[in-house]
């Protein structure tokens, strides 16, 4: 799928994704947008429903990493602390940082997913790269521009959702 806007999966955030639906999917390492996917732009601290997520996860044997457009330092300093592996400065929605992360973590491109909370960079970064896309809702629409770029995401949300169900009742 190379160029499209549909994610393959959508979840209300981050705690929906349980380690049972990724390893029925085929998922070993789950890649995680950062900046309103893990936490809003405003906090570096996530929710307790996030924390709990993470050690969940890193019991569960499947692999997290954040791939961030970010070139701030304070991603990689969540990363440290949170002891994930980090790739930052990744463009989306140029598919070269998905790429570099699964090379350099050692895993096939089809049992990676990307979660994260935008279409135009996540999800087709993720389509294009040739790994699950997984739309999260974002956590906070803090400012007029991301309300508007969300409103922009709608018809191509409703799309997924559709086919959402239709694989749902194949
Ligand atoms: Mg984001």
């Amino acid at each position: 799928m190379p160029f499209s806007l549909l994610p393959r999966t959508i979840v209300h955030g981050l705690p929906d994704l349980t380690p049972k639906m990724l390893k029925k999917l085929g998922v070993e390492l789950l890649m995680l947008d950062f900046d309103n996917t893990v936490v809003p732009y405003t906090t570096d601290v996530p929710t307790p429903a996030v924390r709990a997520w993470f050690r969940t996860m890193q019991a569960s044997g499947i692999r997290l990493c954040v791939v961030s457009n970010s070139k701030k330092e304070r991603v990689q300093q969540f990363c440290r602390q949170w002891d994930i592996p980090c790739f930052t400065h990744c463009r989306k929605p140029s598919r070269k940082g998905i790429l570099r992360a699964a090379e350099a973590m050692k895993a096939p491109l089809q049992a990676c997913a990307l979660a994260g909370d935008q279409i135009y960079t996540d999800t087709l970064a993720a389509n294009r790269a040739g790994v699950r896309s997984i739309l999260v809702e974002p956590i906070h629409l803090h400012n007029v521009w991301l309300r508007l770029r969300h409103v922009a995401e709608l018809p191509f949300i409703h799309l997924a959702k559709r086919r959402m169900k239709h694989e749902q009742s194949d």
